[in-house]
């Protein structure tokens, strides 16, 4: 029945390697300072409790190893990229024990937590939220998801992203201050997380400003890289 005022918004929803059925966006949720050296980076110790903040799903977008563009967005003078594990939500929960939350997650990706840090570092200074900084349009790029059944440890596994073949930011997974199981049970314990939640897991150091034109390069061991071009 057709009863909307006007068309609802289409699902957003990103490609999973090996399937044809997409994985359908609930929230975006990113965890702040999880590497000790991209905290310190960004001038605090890296031993503060987890934190955590909100981008709407609908600033997700998909990026394969196609060379997808990335729309430099509004306002900002210091776009920056962060690169991240994501965590693919596939079965919700609340009060999800660190023990028992790998077998909520359907799967991970490569993502970026793209920041207009100018804007952020000005909210953060005046004590106001971050929104501006970091939930704008296109901010939330993510490549395939791969089955957790389909991936090892991925606590074993290197993360890095390239601009311009540069390699900017490299490290291990196992590096996160607060690890997946524990960022879960942190989480849901604030949320009620569902199947269709994505989980940006914290970026290492070595953010830095883009320009348009810029090529991007994330890669995380055991999933499907992510190339894209600012525009
Ligand atoms: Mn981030």
């Amino acid at each position: 029945m057709n009863d909307f005022v006007f068309a609802p918004p289409p699902v957003v929803a990103v490609p999973v390697v090996g399937s044809s059925a997409r994985f359908p966006v609930h929230r975006v949720y990113c965890v702040g300072r999880n590497y000790e050296d991209h905290a310190k980076e960004m001038g605090f110790t890296g031993r503060e409790p987890p934190f955590f903040f909100v981008k709407p799903a609908n600033t997700v977008v998909v990026v394969d190893r196609d060379n997808t563009p990335l729309p430099y967005p509004t306002l900002t003078q210091d776009y920056q990229h962060e690169v991240e594990l994501v965590v693919a939500i596939g079965q919700g929960g609340s009060n999800i024990s660190a023990a028992h939350a790998l077998s909520h997650v359907y799967g991970y990706a490569v993502g970026l937590d793209m920041t207009r840090r100018d804007l952020q570092t000005e909210m953060k200074k005046q004590g106001r939220p971050w929104c501006i900084g970091k939930a704008f349009d296109h901010a939330s790029p993510i490549g395939p998801i791969t089955p957790a059944a389909q991936v090892g440890d991925m606590a074993q596994a290197s993360i890095w992203l390239d601009v311009n073949g540069q390699r900017r930011q490299s490290a291990q997974v196992h590096q996160l201050i607060w690890a997946i199981p524990e960022i879960i049970e942190h989480l849901s314990k604030a949320w009620t997380l569902q199947a269709g939640d994505l989980i940006y897991t914290g970026t290492p150091a070595g953010v830095s400003k883009l320009q348009r034109g810029d090529r991007l390069h994330g890669h995380v061991d055991g999933l499907q890289d992510m190339v894209s071009t600012v525009v």
